[in-house]
């Protein structure tokens, strides 16, 4: 049974510590840097300074660094070269563990996924324009190009991996871990703050957030903004997390461009060859951001018809979507994590447990 009520939102981080006159203001460090195609914001709390500074730093050149070995389409990144080797039909040997881990987990993610999440159709994300730092195409591609890639069927099950050696039996495989590859990088710059000595933090990549001990004496407060936000009324919910935890938040809002009054977002549907349509944002809390962020990306892929129905197959535990008419569905641990302002809003959808 379906409990109605109507939520609006899309996901910022709220940190209640961020308040003027809060007297934990000073306990707080933050450094905001650009790196991955977004915005990324490292949080540090009492932390003495040259070990902030530090970690800063580490963090920053980490992720540089991450970002040229995975880019999609920058020359000198390891998955141009295998793209590369793919589609000239030759094997290719891994030489870097993390990216093999990568291919590994995301090839049984897209599996739990019905292959929405789909990190093999780099052709069909350039097809639409987003392998460039800016999407700025003048219209949608040609159906017949679309039909085109779609009947080759690129999909990461095609590659079969033997040790460190990678061969694809579809050369129309073009891997692009856009969906996937904030979210681990995520995970690890937390195990390199834990390395670091650092025990309480947030890294956030673009809405790909993870938590790490507490805010002092309380949880870090997440925070859930309406998407028509007014000056009465912006935050709609906050989520209190602590210890590694995850919340990751996939959007049609920050990567699109727009025709004719309609608007194409980066998130390709697998099968159709066509942007996804109805789901505004989808946000999932879990302990892993890697697997967060590929089930954002499914389920944004799902829709309104399917999401459930993959939250489920994913093992998924917590999720909130906002459709793009401002509807917002959640499943019923997520509404006991989330605090609402309002709890009794009309025409929103509770779904069943996912678990
Ligand atoms: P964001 O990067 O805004 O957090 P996502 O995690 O959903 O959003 O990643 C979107 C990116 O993933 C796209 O820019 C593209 O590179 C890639 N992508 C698009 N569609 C798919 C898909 N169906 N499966 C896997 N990756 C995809
Ligand atoms: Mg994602």
């Amino acid at each position: 049974m379906l409990r109605k009520f109507v939520i609006a939102g899309f996901i910022f981080t709220l940190l209640l510590a961020c308040t003027p006159q809060n007297p934990y203001q000073d306990r707080k460090q933050q450094q905001q840097f650009y790196v991955f195609g977004t915005l990324v914001a490292i949080t540090l709390w009492d932390v003495p300074e040259q070990q902030a500074t530090q970690a800063f730093t580490e963090i920053m050149h980490s992720l540089q660094a991450l970002h040229k070995k995975w880019h999609a389409w920058d020359d000198g990144s390891q998955v141009v070269a295998l793209n590369q080797a793919i589609a000239q039909g030759q094997a290719y040997t891994v030489e870097d563990e993390v990216l093999l881990d990568i291919i590994q987990r995301a090839q049984d993610l897209a599996k739990q996924s019905d292959y929405l999440f789909e990190p093999a159709i780099g052709q069909l994300i350039a097809l639409w324009g987003f392998h460039q730092d800016e999407p700025q195409l003048a219209e949608p591609p040609a159906t017949a190009e679309i039909e085109k890639l779609l009947a080759a069927k690129p999909s990461i099950a095609d590659l079969a991996i033997d040790g460190n050696l990678i061969t694809s039996s579809n050369p129309a495989v073009q891997l692009d871990f856009g969906a996937y590859a904030k979210g681990y990088a995520v995970d690890l710059m937390v195990e390199k703050l834990k390395a670091l000595g650092i025990e309480n933090a947030i890294v956030n990549a673009g809405g790909n957030l993870k938590v790490l001990g507490t805010a002092g004496e309380r949880p870090w407060m997440i925070g859930i903004r309406h998407p028509f936000p007014t000056e009465k009324k912006s935050v709609l919910a906050a989520i209190a997390v602590e210890n590694e935890v995850s919340v990751v938040t996939s959007g049609d809002y920050e990567r699109y461009f727009e025709f004719d009054g309609k608007h194409y977002s980066h998130v390709i549907h697998p099968q159709t060859g066509y942007p996804t349509t109805n789901i505004r944002s989808v946000t999932v809390v879990d302990d892993s951001a890697a697997f967060a962020d590929a089930a954002a990306t499914a389920l944004m892929v799902a829709g309104l018809d399917k999401w459930y129905e993959i939250a489920k197959k994913m093992g998924v535990r917590y999720v909130l979507i906002v459709d793009d008419k401002g509807k917002v569905y959640l499943n019923p641990a997520m509404i006991d994590l989330a605090k609402f302002q309002k709890r009794d809003l009309p025409d929103s959808a509770i779904s069943q447990p996912l678990q």
